[in-house]
C-alpha cells in the first residue's frame, strides 16, 4: 500500500517531465540571469570556501532507464538540482526527488539551446549556491557530451565535481539492436566518429574509417548518412558492406533500418527514422539477422520509483 502511493507521484512526474521538456528554456535563461555572474579570482575562492555544492556529470545512458548505472540513481536520488539534456528521457529525469529542481538545458537540432557557455555558468552558481547538482546527460558524459568542457569550467572556477560514466550509444543501442560490435570472425576493431555535418560535409579520416575487420559506428548521422555512405564507398570500402541505422535504441520508440553502404540511405528516407539515430557500418551487422531480440517492450521502473 505504502509503495503505491509512492508509485503515483512518479507517473506524475513523468507525465510533467513530458510536458515541461518544451517550455524548459526560458526559465533555464531566467534562472541563469537571476544568479549573475562573479569572475574576479578572489571572490571566487572565498565562495568556493564556503561552498558544499557539488556537481555531478552523469550519464544516464541511451534512454533505457534500466541502463542507468547504480551510482547514477544514487546521485539521481540526493540531487537538489538535475540540470538534463534532450537525451536524457522523462522517464529517467523523474526518477529525481519531487521536490528536485529541474532545469532544462538542451533541444533537438536546429532548435533554440541553451549555449555551452550558460550552462557552464549555470552550473557554476548552482554550486555556488551549496546544491548538489546532476548534469545529466545521455549516454556517457565523455562520449561526445561536452562533458569534458564542463568539467574543465567547474576545475577552472574551483568546483568540486565527478564524472558519473554512462552506457554510451554505441555499446547500448548495438546490444538492443542485436549487434555485437567486435567478434572474433568479423571485427578486430571498433572506431567512434561524430558524423555532422559542416557545410553539407563531413571531416573524417576516410582511408582509417574504411579499414577491413573493424566496425564504424556513427553518432550524430542522421542527416549526413547519405555523404557518409557516399564518402565510404569513393575511399576503396565494398558497396556491399552491411551497414544498420537505429533510432531510439533500447526504448520503446527503437526501430532498426538494416542494408548496404550502397542502398542504407535511401531505406532510412523511405522508413522515416527520427532522431537520435546511431549508424552502425560493418561485417557484424550481418549478426542481428540470429541475434536481434529486443522487442520495444516498456521498461517497469516501478522498483526505482518507490526507492
Ligand atoms: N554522450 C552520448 C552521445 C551524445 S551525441 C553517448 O555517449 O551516447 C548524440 C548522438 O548519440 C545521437 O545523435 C545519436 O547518434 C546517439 N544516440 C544517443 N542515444 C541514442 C539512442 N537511444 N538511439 C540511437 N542513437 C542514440
Amino acid at each position: 500500500m505504502r509503495r503505491l502511493t509512492k508509485v503515483r507521484p512518479y507517473r506524475e512526474r513523468v507525465a510533467i517531465m513530458k510536458g515541461q521538456m518544451d517550455g524548459h528554456y526560458q526559465n533555464s535563461m531566467a534562472s541563469l540571469q537571476r544568479q549573475g555572474g562573479d569572475t574576479a579570482k578572489r571572490a571566487r575562492l572565498r565562495e568556493n570556501a564556503r561552498s558544499a555544492g557539488k556537481v555531478f556529470l552523469v550519464g544516464a545512458g541511451p534512454g533505457n532507464p534500466d541502463l542507468l548505472t547504480l551510482r547514477a540513481l544514487r546521485v539521481l536520488l540526493e540531487a537538489d538540482v538535475i540540470v538534463y539534456d534532450r537525451l536524457a528521457s522523462a522517464e529517467i529525469v523523474a526518477l529525481g526527488r519531487a521536490e528536485a529542481e529541474r532545469v532544462y538545458a538542451g533541444k533537438e537540432r536546429d532548435h533554440h539551446c541553451m549555449p555551452q557557455s550558460d550552462i557552464s555558468r549555470l552550473l557554476v552558481a548552482l554550486a555556488r549556491q551549496n546544491k548538489k547538482v546532476v548534469r545529466l546527460k545521455g549516454g556517457d558524459p565523455f562520449i561526445f557530451g561536452r562533458g569534458g568542457e564542463e568539467a574543465q569550467v567547474l576545475a577552472e572556477h574551483g568546483i568540486d565535481f565527478e564524472i558519473v560514466p554512462g552506457v554510451t550509444a554505441a555499446c547500448g543501442v548495438a546490444a538492443f539492436a542485436g549487434i555485437p560490435l567486435t567478434h572474433r570472425d568479423y571485427a578486430h576493431s571498433c572506431v567512434f566518429v561524430a558524423g555532422h555535418l559542416k557545410d553539407g560535409s563531413m571531416n573524417l579520416d576516410w582511408q582509417a574509417l574504411c579499414r577491413p575487420n573493424q566496425t564504424l559506428v556513427v553518432y550524430m548521422g542522421l542527416l549526413g548518412l547519405p555523404v557518409l555512405c557516399r564518402e565510404l564507398a569513393a575511399h576503396g570500402m565494398p558497396t556491399s558492406t552491411p551497414a544498420a541505422m537505429v533510432q531510439q535504441g533500447s526504448t520503446p520508440g527503437q526501430r532498426v533500418v538494416v542494408g548496404t553502404i550502397a542502398c542504407l540511405p535511401q531505406r532510412v528516407a523511405v522508413a522515416g527514422l527520427v532522431p537520435p539515430a546511431l549508424t552502425i557500418v560493418g561485417e557484424v551487422v550481418r549478426l542481428r539477422e540470429q541475434l536481434a531480440w529486443f522487442d520495444g517492450h516498456e521498461t517497469d521502473v516501478t522498483l526505482y520509483a518507490s526507492l
